[in-house]
């Protein structure tokens, strides 16, 4: 599809972007988000996380026009009901309240059943969403998690060009979407629920293994008994990863109580992790991921251009439905197509 005008001209996408849709060019954009101008972040954001080629193009040069310091980068995880939302907001208020300017990306692998993306965030981060030193979007998965990881990188530049110098990255801790997160971020913590012994249901093991850091949230009132004890619980979970101590911290959003020791644990372990080189490790480890990932979707959408790649693929489509081939064998055929469709004669 060819864009109506050059790509610097183009209109917005049609989406969770607000206000007027007159169209602006990749410059102005990236002038507003320079200016920290919250409307113009947000339209980026869903550009590059649209389908369509003329949006995507926008956006790259958008993001082509930004230069942003990395900020830093935590992931948050947690079953639902562990309580993210609540900490992210008493967590962000904190650092906001110490000038800091934070930004919340939050990533909802089941908004694509319905094609939105967490619909009450205004509502679940309420000091947040009303905070001029933060920004929070929920940021749709499109079902496709490859499209996660690569959008989420470019939505964290974004939002880092855009001046805040934390960005905090939800994911809910149930599906796939928290391996994919785990490169993209300096430090990822695990949210988990007072009550030792049950509270592993709900969470994938896999996400014990990788996370930096232990949160143990509602530890108010009469549960903080309880939290204790899943703090010990976790501490003897968590307790070596290499030679690695896995701090587990407790906290209330409710009371605040916790929150500031939580964010000095955050300060310390990042810097433990920046001294022994494994942050700098993690930021190629994501830059190479999301070339990637960028690389598959690019590879994927090049070859289905093709016509001679999309009538092999219809083919090869119907061949796997009555068993003549393996899904394997008609990838196989789709890309030999392609391949000796590009090549000159
Ligand atoms: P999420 O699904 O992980 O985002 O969880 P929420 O932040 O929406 O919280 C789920 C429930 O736990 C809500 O009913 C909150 O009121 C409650 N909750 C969250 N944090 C705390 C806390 O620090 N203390 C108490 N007592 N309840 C909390």
């Amino acid at each position: 599809m060819k864009p109506a005008s050059g790509p610097d001209q183009l209109p917005y996408a049609s989406g969770t972007g607000k206000g007027s849709r007159a169209p602006l060019s990749a410059a102005a954009i990236a002038e507003g988000i320079a200016g920290g101008d919250p409307m113009l972040l947000s339209r980026a954001i869903t550009l590059q996380e649209s389908s369509r080629e003329p949006d995507r193009r926008l956006a790259q040069d958008v993001l082509r026009s930004l230069r942003g310091k990395p900020g830093v980068r935590i992931g948050i995880t947690g079953a639902p009901g562990v309580g993210k939302s609540m900490f992210i907001d008493a967590l962000g208020s904190y650092l906001t309240g110490r000038r800091h300017r934070v930004a919340v990306l939050a990533i909802d692998p089941t908004s694509s059943r319905t094609g939105g993306s967490i619909l009450a965030d205004k509502t679940r981060m309420s000091r947040l969403a009303a905070d001029p030193r933060a920004f929070v979007r929920p940021s749709p998965s499109g079902g496709a998690l490859g499209g996660i990881t690569s959008s989420t990188h470019d939505a964290m530049r974004l939002c880092e060009a855009a001046g805040f110098s934390t960005v905090l990255v939800e994911t809910v801790g149930v599906g796939q979407s928290e391996y994919r997160v785990r490169p993209l971020v300096d430090l990822l913590l695990l949210l988990v629920q007072p009550g030792a012994g049950d509270e592993l249901q709900g969470i994938k093991r896999g996400i014990v293994e990788v996370a930096d850091m232990f949160v143990v949230t509602k530890a108010d009132g009469a549960a903080l008994a309880l939290a204790r004890r899943a703090q010990r619980h976790y501490r003897r979970a968590a307790a070596l990863r290499g030679s690695e101590l896995r701090p587990v911290e407790l906290c209330s959003a409710l009371t605040g109580d916790g929150i500031e020791a939580v964010w000095q644990r955050i300060q310390a372990r990042l810097e433990q992790l920046r001294s022994s080189g494994t942050l700098g490790r993690r930021r190629r480890v994501a830059a190479a991921d999301s070339v990637r990932q960028a690389l598959e979707r690019e590879l994927i959408s090049s070859c289905l251009a093709s016509e001679a790649a999309a009538s092999a693929a219809a083919a090869a489509e119907q061949a796997v439905l009555e068993g003549r081939m393996t899904s394997l064998e008609a990838a196989r055929s789709i890309v030999a197509a392609f391949v000796s469709a590009s090549l000159p004669n």
